[in-house]
């Protein structure tokens, strides 16, 4: 009997236990070396368009999910500074009947938990806390890693591929392509959860709204079943010196002197998320230029996915997303059991690199947008009310990426 190729993943947040799922399912062995000592996602959400639900639903995914996330019936767009509503977009049912799955919103903590759960139940995989990938070679036959536990004893393990799932400062590509350091956006991110029911009732919101600039943008969501609601503010500025910790505590004061000038209804909102116990914690925000090349995602024996490969602005909501295609993608890719593995690799960079460079450019774009001042402002504001929907809607976003098939069950036992 022939044995099952083994690929390791280095990194266990949502791309890599995504990645995890999907090469189990396409008949690979797993063993994914996650540095932290505990599987955990940070306290705050992420958007889910149709294209990321159509990939979970393929794997199985979309019941565990639907108990956990909220499917907001709109997208509202006002200006921030007199409120006034620029455009909306139908969200529910109408939105998932043209491409096929809903928009959703999610706790991370919820999404990565549905994960690793599935992740969890397939035998084959193993997960392993407390392990930091340090190095890696590969030849024409394997791929050799060094793995350093959390007891600082450094191992050497060998596999058919690696994948590099490690996020932002990924290690996995700095051996493979070398390239500078993520630098920073010069846009900072400021987040906060709190129960609804901690708001006064006129504050509460079960849709996803976004308030537009200047300099600044607000979106805020509701999460798990509509009794959180996710709040996140992105102005201009410059990152604290200390990039390496990059979650920092934030003082609600800073986030409310942001806001000064907006309207009422935001500036209150802001300040009953403080006063209901809402903690804000602020995250520079750090990317790379778009993809150039199927070369910047996989060469040989090995691959990149999620931010490790394409980390980009938040402005199409679509960094998750864009991980779970990758790992959609992956799973097909993996699975050509004709192919040799190389070329399988190649086969997932040539299907990728294109889609995922459009929507960081495109993400960086909409920032411009988002923040507009002056003549571009205006011209902004006045298309919205003119296109609305139009605008909001981005068909080759939400019917786009990797054509999943229907769930199947697990290819495996
Ligand atoms: C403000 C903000 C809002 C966002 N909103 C959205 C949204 O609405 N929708 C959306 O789709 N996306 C959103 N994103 C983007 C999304 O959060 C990321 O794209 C996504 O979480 C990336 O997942 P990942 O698994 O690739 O990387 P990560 O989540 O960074 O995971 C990498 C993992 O690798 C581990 N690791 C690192 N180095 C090593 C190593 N050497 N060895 C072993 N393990 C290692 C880390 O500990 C970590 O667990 C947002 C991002 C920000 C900043």
């Amino acid at each position: 009997m022939v044995q099952p190729r083994q690929i390791l993943i280095a990194g266990g947040g949502i791309g890599g236990l995504a990645a995890a799922l999907a090469c189990r399912r396409a008949g690979w062995e797993v063993r994914l070396a996650e540095r932290a000592d505990a599987f955990g996602e940070i306290g705050a959400g992420v958007q889910l368009g149709p294209n990321a639900m159509r990939c979970l639903a393929a794997w199985g995914l979309e019941a565990p999910v639907r108990t956990v996330a909220c499917f907001p019936e709109r997208l509202r767009v006002h200006r921030a500074g007199d409120g006034a509503e620029l455009a909306t977009l139908g969200l529910g049912a109408a939105l998932a009947g043209r491409y096929g799955a809903p928009y959703a919103t999610i706790h991370r903590a919820d999404l990565h938990r549905v994960l690793l759960d599935a992740v969890q139940a397939l035998p084959g995989v193993q997960l392993h806390l407390g392990q930091e990938l340090t190095q890696w070679e590969q030849d024409s036959m394997a791929v050799t890693a060094r793995v350093r536990h959390d007891d600082g004893v450094e191992v050497e393990t060998q596999a058919d591929a690696l994948l590099g799932a490690d996020g932002l400062r990924s290690r996995v590509r700095s051996v493979l392509l070398g390239d500078d350091a993520v630098h920073p956006a010069g846009h900072l991110a400021y987040r906060a959860v709190a129960a609804q029911r901690s708001l006064p009732a006129r504050l509460r919101s079960q849709d996803v709204t976004v308030w537009l600039g200047p300099h600044l943008h607000v979106v805020h969501y509701p999460l798990r079943g509509g009794e959180l609601l996710n709040l996140v503010a992105i102005c201009h500025g410059r990152p604290p010196s200390d990039l390496v910790h990059w979650d920092h505590a934030a003082h609600a004061d800073d986030v409310r002197a942001l806001l000064s000038g907006a309207c009422t209804e935001l500036r209150d909102r802001v300040g009953a998320l403080a006063q209901s116990g809402g903690v804000w914690r602020l995250w520079p925000l750090l990317e790379r230029p778009p993809v150039a090349a199927p070369e910047e995602m996989a060469r040989g024996l090995v691959a990149l996915l999620g931010d490790a490969a394409h980390p980009m602005r938040p402005y199409l909501a679509q960094g998750a997303g864009m991980a779970l295609e990758d790992a959609a993608e992956l799973q097909q890719a993996l699975a050509m059991d004709a192919l040799d593995v190389p070329l399988r690799l190649r086969r997932y960079a040539l299907n990728r690199w294109q889609r995922v460079a459009r929507v960081q450019r495109r993400s960086r774009r909409n920032g411009g947008i988002f923040h507009a001042t002056g003549a571009l402002r205006v011209a902004r504001d006045a298309s919205l009310r003119l296109l609305g929907g139009h605008l909001l809607d981005l068909p080759w976003l939400y019917a786009g990426g990797p054509a999943v098939p229907p769930d199947a069950g697990a290819s495996v036992n």
